[in-house]
Formats: C-alpha cells, sequence, structure tokens
C-alpha cells in the first residue's frame, strides 16, 4: 500500500530500484565530477512508478489554494522533454484541462509556433528534476510573454543549491531535497583520492 504522498527515503528507494539515481563516481562534460548521478527517464521507463510519482506530485501541488481554486482550467507546463511525463502524470491527477512542453532550439528554449497569445490556462511549471533552475526561470518568463499567469511549480527532485521558489512567492514543491556534491577539479574529487574508475556521464 503507497501511501499518499511517499516518504524522501521511499522515493529515493524507487529512484535506485529504477537506476535513476545511481551512487560512484561520476564526470559530467563541463569537467565536474561527482559522487551521484541522476537519470530520471529511467524512473518514467515504468508506468507504476511515473504513476506514483506524478500522483504524489500532484497531491502537493493541489493543497495550493492559488491552484485547487482554478482547477480543472489549468496548464501543466514541461521546461523540456524530460518533464513531459510528469506532466502528463500531474495532468491526470488533477484533471487539468491543458499540456504544453517547451523545447531549445539554437540554443533558446521556446514552444512550437502553434501556440498562440491568450489561449493558455495559469500554468503550473512541473520537471523531472531542478538542478540548477535555469530552465523553470526562463519557462516562467515563456508563460508570461504569451499572457498566462504561473500558480504552481513543482518536481520529483529538487537540488538543494538550486532555485527553491519562482516569482519571489510561488514555492517549488518537490518529493526529493537533494544535497548534490559538486567538484569542479579531479584534485578536489573525494573519488578521484581514492582511485575509484570514474564514468563519463552526459545529463
Ligand atoms: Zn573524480
Amino acid at each position: 500500500m503507497v501511501q499518499l504522498v511517499p516518504s524522501q527515503d521511499e522515493v529515493m528507494e524507487m529512484l535506485k530500484k529504477t537506476g535513476a539515481f545511481r551512487e560512484g563516481h561520476f564526470v559530467y562534460p563541463s569537467g565536474k565530477h561527482t559522487p551521484n548521478y541522476f537519470q530520471m527517464p529511467l524512473a518514467f521507463r515504468y508506468y507504476d512508478t511515473a504513476r506514483v510519482l506524478a500522483v504524489a506530485l500532484s497531491r502537493l501541488l493541489r493543497v495550493e489554494k492559488d491552484v485547487s481554486s482554478v482547477l480543472p482550467k489549468v496548464a501543466v507546463v514541461s521546461p523540456g522533454p524530460g518533464g513531459i511525463p510528469v506532466a502528463f502524470g500531474v495532468r491526470e491527477a488533477l484533471s487539468a484541462e491543458q499540456i504544453y512542453w517547451a523545447e531549445r532550439e539554437e540554443g533558446k528554449r521556446m514552444f512550437r509556433q502553434y501556440i498562440n497569445k491568450g489561449e493558455i490556462n495559469p500554468c503550473i511549471i512541473v520537471d523531472d528534476i531542478i538542478r540548477s533552475g535555469d530552465a523553470i526561470r526562463e519557462t516562467v518568463e515563456l508563460v508570461k510573454e504569451l499572457g498566462a499567469r504561473v500558480i504552481g511549480c513543482g518536481t520529483i527532485v529538487r537540488f538543494t543549491d538550486s532555485i527553491d521558489k519562482i516569482d519571489d512567492d510561488i514555492p517549488i514543491k518537490s518529493l526529493v531535497e537533494f544535497d548534490a556534491k559538486f567538484f569542479d577539479t579531479a584534485e578536489a574529487c573525494a573519488g578521484c583520492k581514492k582511485d575509484t574508475p570514474a564514468e563519463h556521464v552526459r545529463f
């Protein structure tokens, strides 16, 4: 029996089991080293896991009065492809009317050109993981340019040194708050000091 909102430990257990969270010694293309690696789409390969995570996140979002008072006239918006399964799951759990997702084209985050000003409901922005918050911030700007209001924000995992709210007063809801450890250089890296073989990864 799954609790209404699983604990952080329970969510991390799901992420480990699906391979979405790994511990070891990893090197990003940027040259940064880290002992932790998230690859969230691995958790969303499994429908049951995806559903449990999205329903849990939807419960955190629904308790916000700004959200509950306008449902179902809400758009669930993903900053990119990673958040699309989250957006579909949250939309279903909230019975919200719309889903949109942005994409990066030529280095700029944008919606497809069929989205017209004025047609987007008040928005909840959701993602699978927030590492820096840049994607969320860019999406907030995009949504506002189209004349829509942002009323909520949620993610499965949030790195604790990223943003924790948007527009100063909208809290970012998350199932896991993760203290990610990055080392800027190999000299500073704990894994390198122990001579653990490193795996080269991308986001
Ligand atoms: Zn290292």
